[in-house]
């Protein structure tokens, strides 16, 4: 039997194989890979609080009070004070009346869709929403219908032909991979006049846009009106779980169906601490995150007068889109060897033709590092047109 050797030599033909790469120092702006300094340009860690001092001192002070492990899943032995505190937390922070911590951001999303959904359910989702939503679905029995990226014409056409018994709208509020925002009010128009419900994976929102960084909904001002709001702790938030919030009915019923809830360890005592620590400095610090996306306002005008073609962002999400997955990854692979760490992103992670650099900021990043980083970049750039390749 070849079958593992034979994918695996299709992923690399494809230019698609993958390899681990492994930071040896904390997640901040300047790091090292293989013992080299690298400035890193793609980390999800938004406003730099991977190694705060005031989180780690959470991190320790719960470890001395709770241990390490949680012992048990949540409906067991696993649930302590503090998971019930972060989801009073969370609630608050959301303006919601209940939310519902699960181990990651992704085991939220599938958790949820296969509660919720079955076949009675058709899922209206954007078609560049995270692999998560569509896991999600997977296990539901629901049918899936996929519209084109924010194009709220292409979603009411759809609507119209296929809706069903129930309906689920589910849009990413910031596209990851894009850093673009959904169009919010519209998509809550939309489900009012069809009667639908709304979700929000609020992953790359929380804590970056809408009032003291607390997702898509308030970014539009439209609180209380989505009825289901998905995040992660994983991100900004820089600790680690996933959260539903809404209705106190909507948190009753995933406690008592959600299976990526029910049959899994909880999260330790001191991953809980961090994210509580988290967002209180998220709620008050509102400077970081107004720095942030300042400097990602900055940073995207330098590249686009050095003449490159970035799809301009209200996030510190700034996506190059190269093209074919080869080219990426040597630009990458080039700007590593320079010190710079920026990821190259290809399919299945985006769609076909579209590979990128997917540059993220962090609000401890400095100008200095940004400005080194803008130089290789650009200097790679004329490499590659050199070797004739076109980007
Ligand atoms: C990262 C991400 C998730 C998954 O969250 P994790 O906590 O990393 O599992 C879900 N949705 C979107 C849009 C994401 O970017």
């Amino acid at each position: 039997m070849n079958y593992i050797t034979d994918k695996l030599t299709k992923i690399k033909d494809d230019g698609l194989y993958r390899e681990l790469r492994y930071i040896e120092t904390a997640q901040s702006p300047r790091v090292k890979i293989l013992g080299r300094d690298c400035i890193l340009l793609g980390s999800n860690n938004y406003l730099g609080l991977c190694d705060d001092y005031r989180l780690k001192k959470a991190a320790i002070d719960a470890i001395n009070k709770y241990g390490v492990g949680s012992g048990g899943s949540r409906l067991t032995t696993g649930s302590c004070d503090l998971h019930k505190e972060l989801e009073k937390k969370i609630a608050c922070f959301k303006g919601t009346q209940g939310s519902l911590v699960f181990n990651t951001g992704y085991m939220a999303n599938v958790g949820i869709i296969s509660a919720l959904c079955d076949n009675s359910w058709v899922i209206f989702s954007d078609q560049l929403n995270h692999a998560s939503i569509i896991d999600g679905y997977r296990l539901s029995g629901a049918k899936l219908i996929r519209y084109k990226h924010c194009d709220m014409n292409d979603l009411i056409k759809k609507i119209k032909k296929y809706k069903g018994i129930n309906n689920l709208i589910v849009t990413d509020g910031v596209f990851s991979m894009d850093g673009d925002i959904a169009p919010l009010p519209d998509i809550v128009k939309i489900a009012k006049e069809y009667n639908m419900m709304t979700m929000v994976d609020d992953a790359h929102a929380t804590g970056v846009i809408g009032k003291h960084g607390s997702g898509t909904a308030s970014y539009f001002g439209l609180e209380n009106e989505i009825d289901i709001i998905m995040g992660t702790l994983s991100k900004a938030v820089a600790s680690e779980g996933g959260y539903i919030a809404g209705k106190q009915d909507l948190i009753d019923f995933l406690i008592n169906s959600a299976r990526s809830f029910i049959y899994s360890t909880a999260l330790s005592p001191c991953t809980i601490a961090v994210s509580i620590k988290s967002l209180e400095i998220i709620e008050k610090d509102e400077e970081r995150r107004v720095n942030l996306l300042a400097t990602s306002n900055w940073f995207q005008n330098q590249l686009k007068i050095a003449g490159f073609n970035v799809m301009e962002t209200k996030t510190p999400i700034i996506p190059i889109v190269i093209g074919e997955a080869d080219i990426a990854v040597k630009f990458s692979n080039i700007l590593l060897s320079q010190g710079i760490y920026v990821p190259a992103i290809r399919p299945p992670s985006v769609p076909r033709g579209t590979s990128r650099l997917r540059i993220s900021l962090m609000a401890t990043h400095s100008k200095k590092d940004l400005e080194e980083a803008l130089d290789k970049i650009i200097e790679t750039r004329k490499k590659l047109n050199v070797i004739g390749r076109l980007l």
